[in-house]
């Protein structure tokens, strides 16, 4: 829920949305933001994190309920990412698993790979990746130097890939690759690969970011792996570059709702900052200067949810439009950095402590990255949102009182799982998700189904996505 405008409701918000709201905020104020520190120690976040996301319902939001899922539009996907950037939480891949890449499974696999793979994506026994990125190989995708060369029922991949969100517990990986090196977008091809155990696969080093310490963003090697054919998404080779094209759309829009949220909480803990911490014998939010900064930090967070619940209801609406859901983009992510910037003047000494820029930084494209560019070193003004609860509980005359503190409890091991699954092989067990599946009960879920529309605006015409945007791929 909205803290600063506790009566907002965006036009496509029905009580099924706020009951997952509610249901997604419990959740997430229990298992995510208490571990926050300890991911980030430990660049990773818990694996079983992943299959506590997946009992609570939260991996299939809009999936299909014959494999699971929820079968809910988009809203329900934006609000998790919301109020997981309310939540503090920087650490969780799970806007890469959930809205972005098991849709490329659910809208181009075939009905065998989609009973093989996407109960185990639902259940969080599967965790996915993507792997587009490659070294000096970025937003141009279709210039990818990865190939992928037919060999009887195997593809067989070379080449290595970098940043990839959930380096470290991706179980399924959508490998972008070159079928066809001697094409551009039409020699693109995506071919998902079972990694675990797979000769020829490597996972490389886990990258040290500025922020989202504990996101296991990671290099990713292929040699000479072999993929079953079976495993291409798409009916014929040479797809890749249109499906990643439509998918664009959606992962824009899931970016921007975490900004949205970001912004949000950022201005929340400025307040609270303020309210607590007294200089020249009065808080801090008794002084007006502090009052105007604040005043406008709300009215640009407002700003901000109103153009990218416009944009959401667009989607929903059935407009798959990479232009539009940019907006959106755009809009949070800039307006998120001058806010974050703006609100970590308050926090004087703090805003210098080292280590600490994560409640601010997002994942994705060239847009958000702006929020780690704030992050200057220097006795400058510049600093991200760069004060964490602990730091402000500690410092500050009273204990924060929203969000857990971090737990004690130091489990820092987490293996990937072995799924061993294959279209060929038994499907993975469904996991039904269960607390939020019975309060909210199936006549609920009902009525959130039968609304999908990206599926079909998948006619989009690729031309119109202005992909040589100097912002970068997504
Ligand atoms: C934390 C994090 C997580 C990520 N997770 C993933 C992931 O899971 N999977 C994945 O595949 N990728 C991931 N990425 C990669 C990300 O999505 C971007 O695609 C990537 O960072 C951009 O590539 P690049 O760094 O080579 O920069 P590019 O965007 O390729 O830019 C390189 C240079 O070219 C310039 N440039 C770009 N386009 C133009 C143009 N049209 N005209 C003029 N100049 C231009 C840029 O300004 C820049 O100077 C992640 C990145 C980060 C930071």
């Amino acid at each position: 829920m909205s803290e600063l405008f506790p009566d907002y409701r965006a036009s496509w918000e029905t009580d099924a949305h706020r009951e997952l709201r509610r249901h997604a905020v419990e959740f997430l104020r229990k298992e995510a933001t208490p571990n926050q520190e300890r991911w980030a120690k430990q660049h990773q976040v818990d694996r079983e994190y992943w299959n506590k996301l997946g009992d609570a319902g939260l991996l299939g939001l809009d999936l299909p309920e014959e494999h699971g899922g929820t079968n809910g539009d988009f809203g329900y996907s934006a609000i998790v990412a919301e109020e997981l950037a309310m939540a503090h939480d920087t650490a969780s891949g799970w806007v890469v698993h959930s809205p972005i890449v098991a849709h490329y499974i659910n809208t181009y696999g075939n009905e065998q790979q989609k009973k093989c793979w996407m109960p185990g994506i639902i259940s969080g026994e599967l965790v996915l990746a993507i792997a587009m990125t490659e070294p000096g190989t970025g937003s141009d995708l279709q210039a990818v130097r990865t190939t992928a060369v037919r060999n009887g029922d195997e593809y067989v991949i070379n080449g290595s890939k970098t940043f990839i969100s959930n380096g470290t517990h991706c179980d399924l990986l959508v490998i972008v690759a070159k079928t066809d090196s001697s094409q551009g977008a039409a020699g693109v091809s995506l071919i998902v690969a079972e990694v675990n155990n797979l000769p020829g696969f490597e996972r490389g080093r886990v990258l040290e970011k500025v922020g989202q310490h504990g996101q296991d963003t990671r290099e990713l090697f292929f040699s000479d792996m072999r993929v079953p054919a079976r495993n291409l998404l798409g009916a014929q080779e040479g797809l890749g570059f249109y499906q990643l094209m439509q998918q664009l759309a959606r992962e824009r829009l899931a970016i921007a709702s975490t900004c949205a949220g970001m912004a949000e909480a950022a201005v929340l803990e400025a307040i609270r900052y303020t309210k607590e911490r007294e200089a020249f014998g009065r808080p801090l939010i008794n002084f007006q200067h502090t009052k105007f900064e604040l005043a406008e930090l709300k009215a640009e967070v407002l700003s901000i949810k109103t153009t990218v619940d416009y944009c959401i209801q667009h989607y929903i609406n059935g407009h798959n439009d990479p232009a539009t859901a940019s907006i959106a983009k755009l809009i949070a992510a800039d307006k998120g950095v001058a806010i974050v910037d703006r609100c970590v003047q308050f926090f004087g000494g703090l805003r210098l402590h080292d280590g600490v820029p994560d409640r601010a930084c997002l994942c994705g494209g060239p847009s958000e990255q702006n929020l780690w560019w704030h992050k200057r070193n220097h006795e400058g003004n510049h600093q991200p949102f760069a004060v964490t609860r602990r730091h402000v509980g500690t410092l500050s005359r009273k204990p924060t009182t929203r969000a857990s503190r971090p737990s004690a409890s130091t489990d820092a091991t987490s293996e990937p799982i072995t799924s061993g699954s294959s279209p060929s092989q038994p499907k993975p067990q469904v996991k039904r998700a269960t607390s939020w599946w019975v309060s909210t009960g199936p006549a609920k879920a009902k009525t959130w189904s039968g609304n999908w529309p990206w599926v079909a605006a998948m006619a989009a015409s690729m031309a119109s996505w202005p992909c040589a945007s100097t912002r970068g791929s997504t």
